[in-house]
């Protein structure tokens, strides 16, 4: 079934889930232990994230530097597939622009398709530090604008190739990303969602923001769009802090602020009851949308579903 349709179906707020592929050469039996700890939550959908290739600098014995270019995290199309068939639970693979050409982009969205995957999340990606070489008249898509009305375009069955005939239309449900705090690119807020507008109306079906723990900012965001005519669903994303490094790590990588009074109560806490401190903050702020009938939360797990089964499980307590 699509997000949308699981939105529109849904009598409370949905929890969904967000994880990402393991290293190469990871094992897929990790992944389903992962997903086998959220079963008990009825995901009505999970994320599996996507990553361009990187640019690795490794110092030779000589003292030259050797510039690698490496996929360290393949398999996204895989291991939705394998999630889908396995636990016939719906899976989202995410695309990106950037490391990738359309043709690439055309491909996969061919394999989802045959797949039976009619999710897919668009997104431009961030700088993976290198620039594929485009040859032979191949293009890439520069922002997630474009990606968005790449798959459009596939659903009304106009393929790259112009002259295809017969061409199969597709059925993709298209989410993309929302940013409560900006884009750290935007010059400024009102351009921002401009272009996440943009994205709604070439076609764009729902909207999952970027993290957030101060609620206000999500309440906003949303009452912004709405104003300029995004009328779509915005899934608030959140993530359960864990470690006291993540006061730098996840301001300086996700560009959002940690409000201050979560910011001490990390700072004084042992390390050892840090999780509990992000634990019941997360609670608070769902219980929060909750009452305010977001129609889904959407949790950043990546690889430890640990410390969003706490929150669930504190939800329900609380029930
Ligand atoms: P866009 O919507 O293209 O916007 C990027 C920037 O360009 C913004 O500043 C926007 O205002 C600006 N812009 C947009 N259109 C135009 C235009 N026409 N002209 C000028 N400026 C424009 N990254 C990954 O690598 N893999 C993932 O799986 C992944 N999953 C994510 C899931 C979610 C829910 C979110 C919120 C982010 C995710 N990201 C992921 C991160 C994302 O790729 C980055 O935030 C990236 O920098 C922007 O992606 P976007 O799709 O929002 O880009």
């Amino acid at each position: 079934m699509k997000v949308i349709e699981h939105l529109q179906r849904a009598r409370e707020t949905l929890l969904s889930y967000e994880i990402i592929p393991p290293r190469r050469g990871g094992n897929i039996e990790d992944i389903f232990a992962l997903v086998e700890q959220l079963l008990p939550f009825d995901p009505p959908f999970i994320d599996v994230t996507s990553h361009a290739a990187q640019v690795e600098y490794e110092e030779l014995p000589d003292g030259t530097w050797r510039r690698r270019v490496i996929r360290k995290r393949p398999g996204t199309i895989g291991l939705c597939a394998a999630i889908q068939n396995r636990y016939n639970i719906d899976t989202v693979p995410h695309l990106l622009c950037r490391g990738f050409t359309r043709e690439e982009t055309e491909d996969a969205l061919i394999e989802l398709h045959y797949l039976g995957i009619h999710n897919v999340m668009a997104l431009r990606g961030d700088d993976p530090g290198f620039r594929k070489t485009i040859t032979d008249g191949r293009s890439c898509n520069e922002y997630a604008v474009d990606l968005v009305r790449q798959i459009v375009n596939m659903n009304r069955g106009r393929y790259l190739e112009p002259d295809l005939l017969d061409a199969a239309p597709t059925d993709f449900c298209i989410g993309v990303a929302g940013y409560p705090e900006k884009h750290f690119e935007a010059p400024n807020m009102e351009r921002d969602l401009r272009h996440l507008k943009a994205k709604v109306d070439a076609g764009a079906h729902y909207i999952v923001t970027q993290m957030f723990f101060d609620n206000r900012k999500y309440f906003d965001f949303v009452a912004r769009c709405r104003a300029l005519g995004i009328e779509v669903p915005i899934i608030p994303g959140i993530k359960v802090l864990s470690k006291k490094t993540q006061l730098q790590s996840i301001p300086s990588r996700f560009h959002v602020e940690i409000p201050e009074e979560l910011a001490a109560e990390i700072e004084a806490a042992p390390p050892e009851h840090v999780l509990d401190v992000g634990v019941e903050w997360a609670i608070r702020q769902c219980v929060e949308l909750m009452e305010q009938r977001v129609p889904c939360i959407h949790f950043y797990i990546m690889q430890d579903a640990s410390a969003v089964i706490r929150v669930i499980e504190g939800l329900r307590k609380l029930a």
